[in-house]
């Protein structure tokens, strides 16, 4: 007998993974088991099927170990990436550089310019873990010092973002909250020679910088003292100056080559409204903020390398307190980009349906998605504090969270484009259904007449005379099937367990709604848009599904693990 597509593919990947662990030759009963583990209604035919496995096995087992890799990565191309990340089930980070216990402050400085995604989790979090790893202090600090992109919208998303990651910061703080601080120190650096005001338009700075020659203003700096005065009582307007850093206009890191650390922003900030026009930028705000605030261990991106130089230059110029600088790569999946560049259009031409569009990266569009705060953490840490540029392909995170709601979710029954059948010769019945394989979460009951619907699928599969089991019920034999009228008539047989004939799945006419489930796939197909990322699967469910709450996770059997959204459809989270 042959078996479907998907069985072929559970049983052929099932086994390459065992003959890997095996040296290349996989152990029968290992395998059977996971295969039954993985779809116990293969048991109802078992002695159909087991020669087939063992065939396919004997093919798989003489085959070299580099060849049963490479078609193990052809078949499930995350599958050595996701095995190692799970099964590597202790998440430490490495220990940090002069770290005392007791005594290690990190910070999270989001700018609240936008709605938190998975980039932001995976630097809070560690920040977080190193916090609580050394008994130490996490600091969450919104770096809002550009009311251009600052919105009061989104520092409440950045909380509730955290909140949702269960992340609780030991200290809340704004960095405006020391606007006259950060002009005490800007002050100070121009005292000290160290910054000087510059007058010159855009081009002319960015000419020179590519250059690397000094500006008149620099070189005048020493003699014209005054226009520090004015910058800070308010004289000049938006573009007409800026405090650069005396750097080294010659320096091969361009990083260096006189940067901004004050420019004008006569916007409204969502904090101090119009009071402040003179707003640090981050490479000047976020030296200050972290010496002074005691963090003794600031994480960054890699993108800022660049910009460390610039970092300890400020704090030595100044005699302040110079923390720990540490890089880490930051995140985003395969297809899916965080940058508000990529996203914000999306939103704006309506092409997605919002900032919690399950499509999305952002927290709350995976929260929506069915992803667990867990499952995130988890798989962060697995991913730990490298440096490496390679984007992890979603498949990994899935992974973690199939783990943690596998035990969670009630199994139930859809029909995908149902197709009706008739039932002659049958009473009604009552089934009980077990709402979990093998963990006790309760039954319920399904009543059932003589009409049911399975998926056209399915129907698709059954000719005229084929004997059927309808999963749980009783075995039927096909009399008329007709798939372009979505119908078909077929006779009850008997109610006997038998191995040799396809099970299949149904929902009864007396118990059923119209249901809908959303199915996100890639937003992009490289650097476009997929005006197909989100497949509608329409059919039938058991009604028991409507009397699920909001967020509950249960498993549609053969389609996957979906989050219920209300009682008319589910999110598709993950297989
Ligand atoms: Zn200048």
């Amino acid at each position: 007998m042959d078996i479907d597509m998907d069985t072929q593919k559970l049983v052929e990947v099932t086994i390459l993974r065992n003959a890997i662990d095996y040296n290349g030759s996989a152990k029968f009963d290992t395998v059977i088991s996971k295969i039954l583990g993985a779809k116990p209604e293969i048991k109802n035919n078992l002695k159909d099927v087991m020669p087939k496995i063992k065939e396919i096995m004997e093919q798989i087992n003489s085959l070299p170990i580099e060849r049963q890799r490479e078609l193990l990565l052809q078949k499930c191309p995350t599958y050595l990436e996701t095995k190692k990340a799970v099964e590597k089930n202790e998440f430490h980070l490495p220990p940090l550089l002069n770290a005392k216990h007791g005594k290690v402050v990190t910070r999270f400085p989001p700018e609240p310019n936008g709605y938190p995604h998975i980039g932001h989790a995976k630097a809070a979090v560690i920040d977080e873990e190193y916090a609580k790893m050394y008994a130490g202090k996490l600091i969450l600090r919104f770096d809002d010092t550009n009311p251009l992109n600052e919105k009061l919208e989104y520092y409440d998303a950045i909380m509730e973002g955290l909140s949702w990651l269960n992340i609780v910061p030991d200290i809340i703080k704004n960095t405006s909250d020391d606007i006259h601080l950060l002009h005490f120190y800007g002050k100070k650096l121009i005292n000290k020679g160290n910054a000087y005001i510059c007058l010159c338009d855009q081009n002319t700075i960015h000419h020179l910088r590519s250059k690397g020659l000094p500006c008149q203003c620099r070189i005048d700096s020493d003699k014209v003292l005054e226009n520090s005065d004015k910058i800070f009582n308010g004289y000049y307007h938006q573009n007409e100056a800026i405090i650069r850093f005396k750097g080294n206009m010659n320096s091969d890191n361009t990083a260096m080559r006189d940067p901004t650390l004050f420019r004008i922003i006569e916007n409204t900030h969502p904090l101090l409204g119009d009071k402040i026009i003179l707003w640090p930028t981050y490479d000047f705000a976020a030296p200050i903020e972290d010496s002074l605030d005691g963090v003794t261990h600031a994480f960054r991106t890699k993108e800022y390398e660049l910009r460390n130089e610039l970092y300890q230059q400020i704090l030595k110029n100044l005699e302040m307190r110079i923390p720990e600088v540490l890089e880490f790569s930051r995140l985003e999946f395969e297809g899916l980009p965080v940058s508000k560049r990529k996203l914000k259009p999306l939103i704006e031409e309506k092409k997605v349906e919002g900032w919690s569009d399950p499509r999305l990266p952002t927290l709350m569009g995976m929260k929506r998605r069915g992803f667990t705060p867990e499952a995130i953490r988890r798989f962060v840490l697995s991913l730990g504090i490298t440096l490496s540029e390679t984007k992890p392909s979603i498949g990994v995170l899935e992974a973690f969270n199939r783990k943690i709601i596998d035990s969670i979710s009630k199994r139930l029954l859809f029909v995908n484009d149902p197709v009706k059948i008739t039932i002659k010769n049958v009473k009604q019945k009552e089934v009980v259904f077990k709402n979990h394989p093998s963990i006790e979460m309760g039954s319920r009951k399904i009543y059932v007449n003589n009409v049911v619907f399975i998926s056209s699928q399915d129907a698709e599969k059954l000719k005229n005379g084929m004997e059927i089991r309808l999963i749980e019920l009783y075995n039927i034999k096909v009399s008329y099937i007709d798939i372009e009228k979505k119908e078909g008539i077929v006779e009850y047989r008997d109610n006997i367990l038998k191995e040799n004939i396809p099970k299949i799945q149904w929902v009864s006419e007396e118990d059923l709604v119209k249901y809908m489930i959303l199915k996100p796939t890639k937003l992009f197909i490289g650097d476009r848009f997929n005006h197909n990322s989100l497949e509608v699967i329409e059919g039938f469910a058991e009604s028991f599904v409507t009397t699920l709450s909001t967020n509950t996770m249960v498993q549609f059997i053969r389609l996957g693990f979906c989050r219920i959204e209300d009682n008319k459809s589910a999110i598709f989270t993950h297989k």
